[in-house]
This record gives C-alpha cells, structure tokens and sequence, in this order.
C-alpha cells in the first residue's frame, strides 16, 4: 500500500507513523479532574446515541448539554423540555453555522449515520466550534483527512468518541502491557458483533454507513487491537462470510474475520459481526501473562481478568467520564492514555480500508 502512504504523507498525516501513545500513565492516577471551566456542548443527532450521551452528561462535573441540532422540531421541544435548553441554543441541519455566534456553545458532539460526520464536522470547526465525532470519523480516510484539515485551519479540536479509551479496567491493562507485566505481546483475538435488526435501517444503508458490521462494530476490534498491542498494524489479511444478501447487499458487510501483523511480529485475529449475539471480547497475550475481557467494549461493566486475578477499576459510565475527560483536554491540555484525536480516527479508516481490499481481492495488504 504504498499509495496509500504516500496519500498520507502529502497530507501532512502520516497515520501509520504516529506513536500510538500520547502520553505516560500519570493518566492513570488522575481519571477524576474535576475542577475547571465547563465544556458547553451541543449534541447534533437527537437519536438513540444522542439520548445516551446527554443521558449521562446528567452527572458531568465538567461538561454540560447545553444545545441541540436536530430536523425534527418535536424532539427539540421534548429535549429542551428534559434538559433546561433554551430556544437560542435550538438549532436545525439548515441554519446551525450560526452557532458561531452563541456563546453557550463550545462544542459540538456530531452523533449522526457515518456518512454524514464529515460536512458536520467541517461545518462546526467553520463555526469555530471544536468538534466532537462519534465512531467511525468518516467513511474513508479521505474524508478524514480533510476532517482534521478543517480543524486544523480553524484551530478547534477535532475528538472522536473513542469512550473505550477513557475506561478504568481497559486503561488498567493498557497500564499493564505498557509497564511489561504481559512481557512481550505476541497475539490479540477481538470479537465484535450483534445481531442487528430493523433491515430499513440507516446501518444497512451503504450510502449512509459507508459499509456494514467493520464500519458499526467490527472497530472496536480493530481500535481494540491498537491499543491492547499497543503497535501498528503493518499488514492485513481477510475473509469475508454473507448469510442473507437480501438484508446485506452488495457493501454493506456481515461478517468479516480478519488478521493483522505487527512490526514485533505479534499477530492478531479479530472477527466483525452483524450476525451473532453479544459478541464481545478481547483477549491479550504475551510472554509473561495474559488479559481477558468480556464484555469488552460494551457500555459496561467491562469485565475481566489478568494472570494477577480480576480487573477491578471503579465501574463508570462511560460516556460521563469521556465528556469530563474530553473538557479537561481542551481546557486544560490533558491528554488520555491513548489518543483521541482525530488521527486516530484516520488510522482506524486507513486500516479498515485495508481490510475491505484484502477482503475483496483475498490477498494479504500491507498498511505501510
Ligand atoms: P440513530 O439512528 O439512533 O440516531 C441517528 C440520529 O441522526 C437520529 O436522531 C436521526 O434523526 C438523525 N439523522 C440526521 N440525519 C439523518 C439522515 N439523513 N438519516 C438518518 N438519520 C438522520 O443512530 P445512533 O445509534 O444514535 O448512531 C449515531 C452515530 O453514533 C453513529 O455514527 C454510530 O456509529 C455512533 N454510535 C456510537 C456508539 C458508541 O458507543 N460510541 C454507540 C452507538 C452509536
């Protein structure tokens, strides 16, 4: 793949080169900073995500909804009737640029069909809003590229809603495997996948998912796989399985296993899955111990063990601590023990791309 580096590379973002890791595990001892100004977020994608965010922002020290950009005028007045939202922070698809002129608004956490993250995104850093994107940033690493170019030129942050890498017992064995106690990491397995339902809906609908069960669920696995090996994959191998063609047409994917390589030669073996029950789990192993979750990228609790015994980090909600978290990094620069940043979202497209070539022409494809 060495265009897609080169692609890469002329951007200015050289998404396979980046350190994994941003920062030490001071992280650790300091998940809780509460103190400080408050981020002031709007959510757009009043849907079942939107709910659960703004849900749980109910209990943030440091994060507060307090606006809303919606098409439907019925769930504005239901949420701003929930949440104490005024009129002047209430905004629609059409006229939301005129965010730049509200003062309540710092943020805005863009949770909308795939698809659509990329001109929502680009429309807030206009706005001079930071931007906060749900998985995945874009469908291709070409839109994510022009994402964190947006971004960039307006000096906002772009954060994608990575939550898994704020989470207390995943971050415990990310502190585990950093600090040696795995030894040397030589293989990861990571099953992602539900059973999905409704098949008139936007998931299923390749213009509006930019793909199927990889673009959903199977990131989590290749995110997870990232941050528990704590490498870059360097090539990717794949194979993909489809039950019903009817409900899972041409691009929209069902099932795909998949392999990575890593430069230490640690290998992993994951599997994406829009066909099969709460399938959930992480398995790390190396030299000198191992870590298994389950569930693993769930809303929690997130639950394991480790060759010391049981994963006990305090149990969170996930999406309260990722907006506390996400307030402290952009006003305080502190940074999580595994980045957020909208390269990281760029990486797990690049790789995904990957993994749909590799799918596709049953041939191993190198990511550097
Ligand atoms: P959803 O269908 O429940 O909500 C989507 C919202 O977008 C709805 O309110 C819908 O009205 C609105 N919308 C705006 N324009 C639309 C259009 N053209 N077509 C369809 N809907 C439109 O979906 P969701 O489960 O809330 O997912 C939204 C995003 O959040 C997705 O990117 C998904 O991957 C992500 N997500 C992340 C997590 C996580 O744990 N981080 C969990 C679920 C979903």
């Amino acid at each position: 793949m060495t265009s897609r580096r080169n692609f890469l590379e002329k951007m200015g973002l050289t998404a396979m080169g980046l350190p994994l890791m941003t920062h030490s595990t001071d992280y650790l001892t300091s998940y809780h900073v509460l103190d400080g100004p408050t981020l002031k977020v709007a959510i757009m994608g009043l849907g079942s995500y939107g709910t659960r965010v703004a849900e749980a922002m109910k209990s943030c020290k440091r994060a507060k909804l307090t606006g809303v950009i919606s098409g439907t005028p019925s769930k504005i007045t239901d949420w701003q009737s929930k949440y104490g939202i005024p009129e002047k922070n209430c905004y629609n698809y059409e006229n939301f640029d005129a965010v730049k002129d509200n003062p309540d608004i710092d943020a805005i956490y863009v949770i909308t069909p795939n698809a659509l993250h990329k001109d929502q995104v680009i429309r807030t850093a206009k706005a001079g809003k930071h931007a906060i994107c749900e998985k995945p940033m874009g469908i291709s690493s070409s839109e994510c590229v022009e994402m964190i170019k947006a971004c960039r030129d307006a000096d906002v942050r772009l954060l994608v809603g990575y939550r898994m890498h704020f989470e207390p017992n995943t971050v415990e064995v990310i502190r585990m495997r950093m600090e040696g106690e795995l030894g040397t990491i030589k293989f990861f397995q990571g099953q992602s996948g539900f059973r999905i339902g409704n098949p008139n809906q936007w998931r299923l609908n390749k213009e509006l998912a930019g793909g199927g069960a990889m673009m959903d669920i199977g990131i989590y696995a290749v995110n997870g796989s990232r941050y528990m090996v704590g490498e870059e994959p360097i090539w990717v191998t794949a194979q993909e399985t489809k039950t019903d063609p009817v409900k899972f047409p041409e691009g929209v994917d069902e099932t795909i296993q998949f392999q990575f390589g890593f430069p230490s030669g640690a290998v992993a073996s994951c599997l994406s899955t829009y066909s099969m029950n709460g399938l959930d789990r992480f398995f790390l192993n190396g030299t000198e111990g191992f870590a298994e979750m389950q569930p693993s990228t769930g809303y929690g609790p997130i639950k394991g063990r480790t060759h010391k015994g049981p994963l006990t980090e305090p149990i969170v909600t996930h999406q309260t601590l990722q907006m506390d978290e996400m307030a402290a990094m952009i006003f305080d620069g502190k940074e999580p023990i595994v980045s957020v940043n909208g390269e990281e979202g760029l990486k797990d497209l690049v790789i995904m791309e990957g993994i749909y070539e590799a799918a596709k022409t049953g041939k191993r494809v190198n990511l550097i």
